[in-house]
């Protein structure tokens, strides 16, 4: 498992290679623009060149690209949803310029109107902004079930993944606290692995290919997406470990997304806590294992 963070690109998009190297990340996710405005950046060839020789001489080996928070794929306004597939189209083009393994997207909100037509017009921008460029990967965000929301279940993620077209480009990104929230108990190995054997009979096997570890601040089923730093939430470090250690997720990048000690975003100590705590749930199973095959009865 590639372990890691979301970093600050402030200073240049190779800073984000910096701080992802201080912090012993495998893994790097970043915002190709400012989060919470409409305004596209784009990179140049200078920019790009230096983030590629900086990545070359790091230990990171996967980028994600978080697409920004406005967009939303399923608005009933015309308006919206032309914006959001042109911010969408511009950030799968960096994630081609700069070689990421995706753009995570939150899929979007039926706000108050209905949710399956909600998931139409999401699919049907997602599908025009997949035509519209090629290579950089889509992974589609669980969500914590807020407001109208989509993408609170496996069967809601799997209705946007046809919606869009189905096809390869196409994954999930899945957030440990968006999971949690939703209504999955994930707080033990066994409850996990039954989270996602489900997972794999609804959207299939392969559709994950990136995570988000934090911990959640809010309890089961809350519907309430409030990232807590790791261990101190309610999936503590026991639900944490379960989740990390689960066997589809071995070659993923998992990045964190909590507050972190400082308010700041994840620092190294909690980055080196997520791949302990990976160790720990793998240990855990193998010890579960063990028990089970000597409760077994002789041959
Ligand atoms: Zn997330
Ligand atoms: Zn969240």
């Amino acid at each position: 498992m590639l372990i890691g963070a979301h970093v600050s690109t402030a200073g240049g998009l190779w800073k984000a290679v910096e701080r992802g190297t201080e912090r012993e990340c495998r893994a790097i996710q970043i915002f190709n623009q400012s989060p919470r405005t409409w305004r596209a950046s784009t990179y140049s060839q200078e920019e790009v060149n230096r983030f590629r020789q900086a990545m070359q001489g790091s230990e990171i080996e996967a980028v994600l690209i978080h697409a920004v928070y406005l967009v939303n794929c399923a608005s009933a306004e015309p308006e919206i949803r032309q914006r959001s597939l042109s911010c969408l189209t511009h950030s799968l083009r960096a994630g081609s310029q700069i070689g990421a393994r995706g753009v995570v997207l939150h899929p979007g909100s039926a706000k108050t109107g209905e949710v399956s037509e909600a998931i139409l017009r999401a699919g049907e921008t997602i599908a025009q902004a997949l035509a519209d460029t090629e290579g950089c990967e889509l992974h589609l965000e669980n969500t914590a079930g807020a407001g109208g929301t989509l993408g609170r279940s496996f069967e809601e993620l799997r209705d946007l993944i046809d919606a869009a077209g189905g096809g390869d480009r196409i994954g999930v990104c899945l957030d440990s606290c968006h999971l949690f929230a939703s209504g999955c108990d994930i707080r033990e190995a066994a409850k996990m692995d039954s989270v996602l054997a489900h997972a794999e009979s609804t959207i299939g096997a392969g559709r994950i290919r990136s995570l988000h570890l934090n911990d959640s601040a809010t309890p089961l089923g809350s519907n309430r997406d409030r990232h807590a730093n790791i261990g101190e939430g309610e999936l503590g470090e026991r639900g944490c470990a379960a989740f990390l250690s689960a066997a589809p997720f071995a070659e993923l990048p998992c990045v964190l997304e909590t507050p972190g000690a400082s308010g700041k975003g994840p620092e190294l100590a909690e980055v080196q806590l997520a791949a302990a705590l990976r160790e720990r749930g793998l240990r855990q199973r193998r010890q579960a294992e063990r028990r089970r095959a000597s409760a077994q009865p002789p041959p």
